[in-house]
């Protein structure tokens, strides 16, 4: 018998086995791949007694900045922290309207949910699981102050028409490109077209701080703001007042500010990992190029598209299970299929997840909107119909061959 081995996202199960060597493989949904240099970095911070906001801080925005092009970086505990201050610090406010696509991370709407204001789902486009272009300007009313689309996957949603509407009818844009490392559209990186854009170092995305966040912006001014907000709404950090001439005295607070500081033990990994941001991205296109090949003969699956001008990032490597077309009367039938089918897959020692939610069809929203699942479509066939395979820099060969056979000995 082998000692029970929690892989992440895989529950290994005691397993009789011939040849104690070769135990069944486990592929994980995603594992976090740190080298040994990356992890003694976290140890420096630490040694030099600085552990907050300081240094390492302004390093990792500035090799940010760098990497996506962005005027400016503001790193912060979390996406979600990221997102509600974007908001905050905009002047997005109770009444206001924002349009969330009804398939995304729920973070995308609790942050709207927290400064007070109304959430106004848009359907998605079932072939980039982004916001649907066409529903958009159908959602705006007198109200609508924001539009937050989502970079979901590691595909940039359509910004030029997003854009276009948010010019025309004077919206901001704060863009969740949590997923969003790695994703540009005409060569452009996300998160720099919108007003804000924000990203996410949970360990699930493609640099991790174990938890953390990015803010980028093109405006000076907002930067700023940003920068003050995060740190209680101080006019000058404790790094400028420790650096500055009168280091005893404290700050001015021109604003009623949060802490979503991220500490130089967590930016220290951060900016470790950079060095080898373009190789991350290259490795997860080679991997998820690997994978189109192997599948692409399938009816019954629908790998990740990838547009005409964009670059996909691969967060995630997100199919849409399409053994039948998604109707409101096939939808049950294929999402009971797609259940057994992962349940299958686990089995055979491959871990997989729906590709994300449909924020309408959970409690919250769905109770405080009266939300059907049929009022987004195509956002309930994605929640229902999607699956997610593994993905990861780091990922061997042999575990990807694995996950291949497993998926092909399955008949349509
Ligand atoms: C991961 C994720 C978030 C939340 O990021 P955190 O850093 O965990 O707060 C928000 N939106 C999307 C689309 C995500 O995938």
């Amino acid at each position: 018998m082998l000692p029970g081995v929690l892989l992440w996202g895989c529950p290994r199960k005691e397993v009789e086995i011939v040849n104690a060597n070769t135990p069944p493989m486990q592929v994980p949904i995603a594992r976090t791949q740190l080298s040994e240099d990356e992890i003694q970095c976290v140890l420096a911070p630490l040694r030099s007694g600085w552990l907050v906001q300081g240094p390492k801080v302004r390093e990792f925005e500035e090799k940010w900045s760098a990497f996506t092009g962005a005027q400016h970086s503001i790193a912060v505990t979390s996406c979600t922290t990221a997102l509600h201050l974007s908001l905050a610090a905009l002047g997005f406010g109770p009444g206001d309207e924002a349009i969330v696509p009804a398939f995304t991370w729920i973070a995308t709407a609790n942050v709207v949910e927290h400064l007070g204001g109304k959430v106004v789902f848009c359907d998605i486009d079932l072939d980039t699981f982004n916001l649907d272009v066409a529903q958009l300007e159908s959602k705006i009313t007198s109200r609508t102050k924001a539009i937050l689309p989502v970079h979901l996957f590691g595909l940039a949603a359509d910004m030029a028409a997003i854009n276009y509407l948010a010019k025309k009818h004077h919206l901001w844009i704060v863009e969740d490109a949590a997923c969003g490392f790695g994703a540009r559209y005409k060569g452009q990186h996300v998160g720099t077209f919108g007003d804000a854009g924000c990203f996410s170092f949970h360990p699930r995305k493609s640099i991790t701080t174990g938890e953390g966040g990015m803010i980028t912006t093109q405006s000076s001014e907002l930067a700023e703001k940003l920068r003050r907000l995060r740190d209680h709404g101080a006019a000058m950090s404790d790094l400028q007042r420790h650096l500055g001439a009168r280091p005893y005295l404290l700050a001015d607070h021109p604003d009623a500010g949060y802490n979503q500081r991220m500490t130089d033990i967590q930016a220290a990994l951060g900016s470790a990992q950079m060095e080898r941001a373009a190789e991350i991205v290259t490795e997860r296109q080679r991997l998820a190029a690997v994978y189109d090949r192997a599948f692409a003969g399938l009816s019954w699956l629908r790998t990740p598209v990838c547009p005409e001008g964009y670059e996909h990032g691969y967060q995630s490597y997100p199919c849409l299970f399409q053994p039948e077309a998604a109707t409101p009367e096939s939808i049950p039938r294929i999402n009971e299929a797609r259940n057994k089918w992962m349940d299958d897959l686990l089995q055979a020692g491959v871990s997989t997840r729906p590709a994300t939610h449909a924020v309408h069809m959970l409690t919250y929203y769905r109770e405080k909107y009266s939300l059907k699942p049929v009022d987004f479509p195509n956002a309930w066939a994605a929640n229902d119909c999607s699956i997610s395979l593994p993905l990861f820099h780091g990922m061997t060969a042999a575990e990807q061959e694995h996950v291949i056979e497993q998926v092909l000995v399955r008949k349509a």
